[in-house]
Order: structure tokens, then sequence, then C-alpha cells
């Protein structure tokens, strides 16, 4: 007798994943990727029963609401700001991240961005590279030892990243917009406030409506002109525009950016300043921690299709 076989679910890839997650994944899913004329290009819209899409794609109120099978969106990163919860919560979809596994990588990314803003690190190599060595000095460069660094947002990264810069000797202060009764740390009551007292602003934060801005053209203003701004969390976290006029301005001493507003068509005015370093979004992008990315969306999906708890929930579905 022929065996009858369930269909395999039908899961949509709204953004691309490497080849170590797909094989797996093909084997246990009908995969199908999203086209670039978008969800018209794709046959059997009303089967899929998942999305997997990555922190800077999401999923939005008109994907969720096309898809009526939809149970699952599944992120490829830990920051879920562009998936509207409400519509998900609302047609009880159920949407996990990948926290954690890159923490590390993240935070240590901000500690190079830092380094490297402070000691040239970038200007050097090109200035060994070129032979002006031959016939010059490099001028001096400015101290991360011992100085006062203020991170925004005490989150995992944001723990993660303090916890490094104990490493140098700093002093650590931080704003969380809800009490963190154990840390050790000095509290202060606003971004502005923080960046007044730090000479290294770190910004790690979650993105999302409630924190557009919410480094404003005040709080960059306080840094003053010896301080220095990181931005590892979203490019909407800081107001972009009152950044670029201070660079420009030399109102602060420079920035260490790893996210922008519409990246990767980012604002053609930071590669004209000398005072800033560029780094295309790559704070979690080391193999290991891409490697424990994909396993965990992967164990997401595995335990959503077999009935069991999902390992990283944003949002559970009702039952
Ligand atoms: P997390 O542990 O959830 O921490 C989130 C932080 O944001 C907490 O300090 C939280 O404050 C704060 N926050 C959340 N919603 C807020 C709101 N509405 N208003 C004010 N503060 C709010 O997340 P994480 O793992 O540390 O990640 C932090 C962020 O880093 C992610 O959301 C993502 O945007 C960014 N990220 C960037 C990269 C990269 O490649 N550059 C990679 C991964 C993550 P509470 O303690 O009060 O909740």
């Amino acid at each position: 007798m022929p065996t009858v076989s369930s269909p395999r679910p039908k899961v949509l890839m709204v953004s691309p994943m490497p080849e170590w997650d797909i094989a797996p994944m093909r084997e246990a899913y009908d995969l199908i990727d999203l086209p670039a004329n978008g969800l018209a290009g794709v046959g059997p819209v009303a089967e899929i029963m998942a999305v997997v899409t990555s922190g800077g794609r999401g999923a939005d109120a008109a994907l969720i609401e096309a898809l009526p099978a939809l149970q699952l969106i599944a992120v490829y990163g830990v920051g879920y700001d562009k998936v509207d919860l409400a519509a998900a919560s609302q047609h009880n979809v159920a949407v996990t991240n990948t926290p954690d596994v890159l923490t590390a990588d993240v935070a240590d990314m901000a500690l190079a961005l830092t380094l490297a803003l402070a000691r040239r690190i970038v200007d050097g190599d090109a200035f060994v590279r070129s032979g002006t060595w031959i016939n010059e000095s490099m001028p001096l460069t400015g101290t991360v030892s011992g100085r006062k660094v203020g991170i925004v947002g005490l989150g995992r990264i944001g723990e993660a990243i303090g916890r490094r810069f104990a490493g140098f000797d700093t002093e650590i202060g931080y704003w969380n917009r809800s009490p963190k009764p154990l840390s050790a740390w000095r509290a202060f009551p606003t971004p502005a406030t923080l960046a007044a007292w730090s000479d290294i602003l770190v910004v790690a934060v979650a993105g999302g409506g409630d924190t557009v801005g919410l480094v404003d053209g005040s709080t960059i203003a306080a840094l003053g002109r010896d301080g220095l701004l990181i931005n590892i969390s979203r490019g909407t976290t800081v107001d972009e525009a009152a950044l670029i006029a201070a660079l420009e301005n030399g109102t602060i001493a420079g920035a260490g950016l790893d996210v922008f507003l519409n990246e990767p068509a980012i604002d053609p005015r930071f590669s004209r300043l000398d005072n800033v370093l560029l780094s295309p979004h790559q704070g979690s992008a080391t193999q290991a921690t891409r490697q424990a990315m994909g396993a965990l969306v992967r164990a997401n999906l595995a335990a959503h299709f077999a009935g069991e708890a999902l390992p990283t929930p944003v949002i559970d579905r009702r039952r």
C-alpha cells in the first residue's frame, strides 16, 4: 500500500540565510523565497504557516494580514522592532528571536569601534600602507582606559559592554528605562545627564517607535567636544541629523557606528567625515554567532511544528 505523507509546512523566507541553515530547513519544510516583487510572485500564499525574517526586514502588518495560515514569525536576530507585534498578536501569530547567542560579538564590536576610533587604527593602517610614515609621525590619538563610559540601555548587550569596559579600568554609568537595582554601576535619570558625565557614550538600547531619537541633539551636545559616541543598537535610536551636524561642527570628537538610518544606503555625508568610523552592521556577523542564531531559528520552527514550547518566544500563540 502506498504511504501518504503529510505535506511539509510552507515557510516563507523573507531574508536570505546561509546555506548551512537552508539545507537542513529544506529537509523539513517547503521553503519559499519572497521574490523582489513581493507576495504577488508567491503561489501558495494561503498555505504559508511560518515566516523567517531578519531584524532589519521584520514583518509588517500588511505581510501578516496577507498570510491567513500564518502561525509563527521567526526573527534571525534579537531586535524585533521591525515586526508589527500588535498585528502578530491580533492574528494569533507567535514571534521568536535569537537572544543571548549574539550578545558577546555585538559587545565586542562596541569595544572594537571605541578603540579603533579613539586610537585611529584605520587611519594608522592607511598611514603605514601609503608610506607616509617614512617622512612623518602620525598625529597623537586619544585614551580609552580610565575614562567615563555611559551606556544607554542596560539590556543583555549593554551589560556585556559594561563588563568589557570594566576591564579597561573605566568608570561606568548607564541610563535604563527600568531600574536595575542589582547593578553596581552608576544610574543616571536621563540619556542627556548620562552624556554630560560621559567621555564615551555607547548606545545599546532596543529600536522601535518608543526609542526613536532617544539620543537627541541635546544629549549629543551634552557629550561635549572631547566626547565619543558609539552606536551598535539601531540607526533610529540616535538623531542622525543632529549627529552629523555635531560631527561636522566638531561639537563632539567622533562617532563609531555599526547602524544607520536607511541601511545600506546611508547618508553620504558620513563618508566625507574623518571623525567617524563606519561599520556595515557587523555586530553579530561572525561565523560562530550566525551559526548559533540559525540553529535557534531552526529550533523555534521545529518546536512550533512539534507543538512544543518555543525556546525563545517574544510572544506566544494563544491556544
Ligand atoms: P535586551 O536584552 O532585550 O535589552 C533591550 C534594552 O532596550 C533594555 O535596556 C531595555 O530596557 C531597552 N528597551 C527596550 N524597549 C524599550 C523602550 N520602549 N524604551 C526604552 N528602552 C527600551 O536586548 P539586547 O539583546 O541587549 O539587544 C539590544 C539591541 O541591540 C537590540 O534590540 C538590537 O536593536 C541591537 N542589536 C544590534 C546588533 C548589531 O549587529 N549591531 C546585533 C544585535 C542586537 P528595559 O531593561 O527597561 O527592558
